[in-house]
Order: structure tokens, then sequence, then C-alpha cells
């Protein structure tokens, strides 16, 4: 006799693209539309998302991959974007000076992350900035000043070794909040006049909070988005720390089916630059399958 195990799906909300990546599309397919003879670049990834990446190549724009100061000696007419993550002020320049059409697509919240570094650096403080080294929005952030001290982990918070007692630590916009946690503490300790501001962007930690919830009644979960996407990978890090069977999916293809047969209540949360459709449609899948 064989035992039937009835598989229920649950999505998690919220899914699909957050503000700033919509925003971010939107520019690019308008000046598609307002520039219809131009060149359009965009200066990397607009959004960390191999699907979104195709339709903007559909829509004939140039998506640059190699380093954009490097990128920008090759483009001499037509139109730049900057992407969502930031760009740093050197390469909005070079843009400006070779007279490129320049379109600043970067998000509020990280414009508003930027802001209070800057108001931090006036204020003469020393910057923590803890974030994903080679990260656009982190390699724009350490173009401000010298004075930022990129960590990645609390390793490397350990072997910081900071003169003064003026320091502000902050964080990449699309942190996991339970990874940033043992480093404010640790710093804290270490610096106990060091001023803490937490900048996850909401779009990012709802979803962290919403999957953390359901962790004690999963028996899998998948995270749906791109591996270079830190906030997917920050999800992905959370449903690893406790669901073994946790599994981190661009598309349905790369998910073996196979071993969800025997689970029953399985989560699928997703990255904000996931489409919404890719997502709806991987859940039906799973659902028929
Ligand atoms: S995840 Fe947050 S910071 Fe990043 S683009 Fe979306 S809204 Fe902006």
């Amino acid at each position: 006799m064989f035992l039937v195990i009835e598989m229920k799906v649950n999505l998690l909300e919220p899914y699909g693209n957050c503000i700033g990546v919509s925003k971010a599309i939107n520019k690019l397919l308008e000046a598609r539309n307002k520039y219809p003879d131009k060149n359009i670049y965009c200066l990397g990834k607009i959004v960390h998302n191999d699907n979104i990446m195709e339709t903007l190549k559909q829509n004939n724009i140039t998506i640059i991959e190699e380093e954009p100061y490097k990128a920008l000696d090759a483009i001499n007419d037509g139109v730049v974007v900057f992407p969502a993550h930031g760009m740093s002020n050197a390469i909005k320049e070079k843009a400006k000076n070779k007279n490129l059409i320049c379109i600043d697509a970067t998000c509020r919240y990280v414009n508003h992350s930027t802001n209070i570094i800057k108001e931090y650096l006036e204020k003469d403080y020393d910057i923590i900035f803890i974030g994903t080294r080679n990260h656009a929005e982190a390699n724009a952030i350490l173009s401000l000043s010298k004075r930022i001290h990129l960590i990645t982990s609390l390793e490397e918070a350990k072997s910081l070794n900071l003169s003064t007692e003026r320091l502000f630590l902050t964080n990449q916009t699309a942190m996991s909040k339970y990874d940033i946690k043992p480093i404010h503490d640790y710093l804290k300790e270490k610096y106990p006049n060091i001023v803490i501001n937490k900048e996850i962007c909401a779009m990012a930690s709802i979803r962290q909070e919403k999957l953390y919830e359901v962790l004690d009644k999963s028996d899998a979960i998948i995270v749906i988005g791109d591996k270079q996407s830190n906030n997917c990978t920050a999800l992905y890090k959370i449903a690893k720390s406790k669901i073994k069977d946790s599994f981190f999916v661009s598309s349905i293809e790369e998910l073996n089916l196979d071993l969800l047969r025997t689970k029953k209540n399985i989560y699928v949360t997703s990255g904000t630059s996931t489409p919404t459709d890719l997502v709806i449609n991987f859940v039906k899948y799973l659902e028929k399958n």
C-alpha cells in the first residue's frame, strides 16, 4: 500500500518586485519610449534577476556587465541609466562630462541611506558599513570617503582597529536583520559611543520577518530569486538556519521536485527583484505537480 502525502504550498506575502525595482524598470522602459533612436545603456544590472534582464535586452537596452567607470570609455553617445542600488559620484561625473543623457534610477531607500552617511561624514564621524564586497551599493557608498570601513561579517568586525570615538554604524539596505544583530551587539560593546542606524529597507525586512515566523511549521522552504541578489541570499540564509530542506532557485527547472514528495507543508518566498508572474507560475506549477 502506498501512502499518499498531501502537499500544501504556502506562498508568503509580500512577493513580486519591490517599489524600487518596479520604478527602475519603468524608468528604463520610459527611456526607450522617449529616446526611440538612441542607444540606451544600463550601467550594471538594474536588478539582480535574469528574467527581467532578458526583457530589457528585448527592448534593445544594453546591460553593461563590466566595471561601469571603465565601460564608459567605449560609450560616446546615447542614454546611460544608473541602476537601483546606486552609482559612485566618479562614474556619474564621467558620464556627464561625456555629454551622455543620464537617468538616475537609484531607489529612494538607497538614497536615504546614502544621505544619512553623508550627514555623519560631515559631522566628522567614521562610518562602519555592513555590506557585501563588490556589490554596486557598497561600491557607491565606499566611493564617498576613505573614512567608510566596509565589513561583511562578525569576524571582520572583530578585526576592526579604529582609534576614533566618533563612529557611525550602518548597513547595506538589503542585508538580513538577523545577520547584522550580532555585529551591532559586538560593536556596541567594543565602541560604547558608537551611533547605530539600521538601514534595512522595509520591503526587504518584511519578507525576512514573514519567513522567520513560519520556520517552526515548515517542512521545506523554497526561495525564488537570483543567486546574485543580496536580499534573496539573506532569505535563503534565514531558511537554511532552521530548515534543512531549503532550496534557492531562480526557475522551476532548477528544482528537483522529487525532494519535495514527502513534504507536507512547503513555504515559498521570493526576493524583491523576483518578478510577480514568475512567483505565481512557480507556485501554480508546484500545486499541479
Ligand atoms: S530592495 Fe529596497 S532598497 Fe532595494 S530596490 Fe527594493 S525597495 Fe529599494
